[in-house]
């Protein structure tokens, strides 16, 4: 039996961990992919104090290695339910189950998918959601990426150093994501911005050949060949497997306000899956410090 289990070893998760290892609890980690979460793919942060540029990996391997030594334990197995029993949770794995008396759900977002036909058959023969993961690929050659916010701003502007033109679809004619991040994008020559506009309809033969674009103000279809569609529409929280014990609002995130706590007693959320004004790497490890020293007060008390 843990005292506190954390499920997600993105930023929110990992800084549980060690604020929950500072407060002397046993902490045991569970995550389903590897360490770091969506900030993992971001190739430089500049927004997190004291380091003016890092890279994901940097930022996400060296928090990973804190946590690790201040003695925090970490299992890569997907958590797919939570039991719980009062006192004592129990957290099931698709492979174990494990014993804790608080539990911090950390889980974060998956990528939202465009949903147009053939979308998933596609992935990897073209169709991806990760430019630092798959932009050296498209080297030299023509891509697409969909979206307005700052992931589909930061992707464009990657890309840009690598393929030979980069065309930034959007469904509105003004970015959700930072002006900074747009004034460098509209800096670049190889960059050709398609506003108001939606991908409906991929073209491919053995991998992606061109996307078909309507405009939504005048209805005109425009074929686009590329090589490469980057989808970059935002994230869906990834609270369904815990959707018994939190309550969600409309678009999934769990409602929890700023001190984590759920409405399950010994159970907090932390980070993008919880919902809130501003999702920020830096916003993420406030959070994971708020819901473990919530956590080590619930442990203490029983
Ligand atoms: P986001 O901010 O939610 O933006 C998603 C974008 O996709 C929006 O522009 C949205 O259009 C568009 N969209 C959503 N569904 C769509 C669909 N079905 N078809 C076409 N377009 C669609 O998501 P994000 O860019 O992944 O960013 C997530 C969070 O991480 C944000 O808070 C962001 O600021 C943060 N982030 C920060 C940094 C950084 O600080 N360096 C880097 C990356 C991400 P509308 O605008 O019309 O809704």
């Amino acid at each position: 039996m843990h005292d506190i289990i954390v499920v997600g070893a993105g930023p929110a998760g990992m800084t549980a961990a060690i604020y929950a290892r500072r407060a002397g609890k046993s902490v045991l980690v569970l995550e389903a992919l590897s360490y770091g979460g969506q900030i993992i793919n971001t190739p430089d942060i500049e927004n997190y104090p004291v380091e003016a540029h890092i890279s994901g990996f940097d930022f996400s391997t060296k928090v990973y290695e804190q946590a690790k030594g201040l003695g925090a334990e970490f299992v890569f197995e997907k958590a797919v339910e939570v039991k719980d029993e009062g006192g004592v949770k129990t957290v099931v794995t698709t492979k174990n189950s494990y014993e804790a008396k608080a539990v911090i759900l950390a889980t974060g977002s998956e990528n939202r998918k465009l949903g147009v036909e053939d979308e998933d058959k596609l992935v990897g023969r073209g169709v991806s959601y990760c430019a630092t993961c798959d932009g050296n690929f498209y080297r030299n050659k023509v891509v697409a990426v969909v979206g307005g916010g700052n992931t589909a701003l930061e992707d464009a502007l990657y890309l840009a150093d690598i393929a030979r033109k980069v065309y930034l679809i959007h469904r509105r004619d003004s970015f959700r994501g930072d002006d900074t991040n747009a004034a460098r994008l509209q800096a670049r020559e190889n960059v050709e911005f398609v506003y108001n506009s939606n991908v409906t309809r991929l073209i491919a033969e053995k991998r992606l050949k061109a996307i078909e674009v309507i405009n939504k103000l005048d209805g005109s279809v425009r074929a686009i060949e590329v090589n490469g569609l980057f989808v970059a529409v935002g994230r869906v929280p990834e609270n369904q497997n815990f959707a018994s014990l939190i309550q969600l609002d409309d678009a999934g995130y769990a409602r929890a306000g700023e001190d984590c706590h759920t409405q399950t007693a010994g159970v907090f959320v932390a980070g993008d899956n919880r919902a809130k004004a501003l999702r920020q790497l830096v916003t993420a490890t406030a959070d994971g410090a708020m819901a473990a020293t919530e956590a080590v007060k619930y442990v203490n008390s029983l």
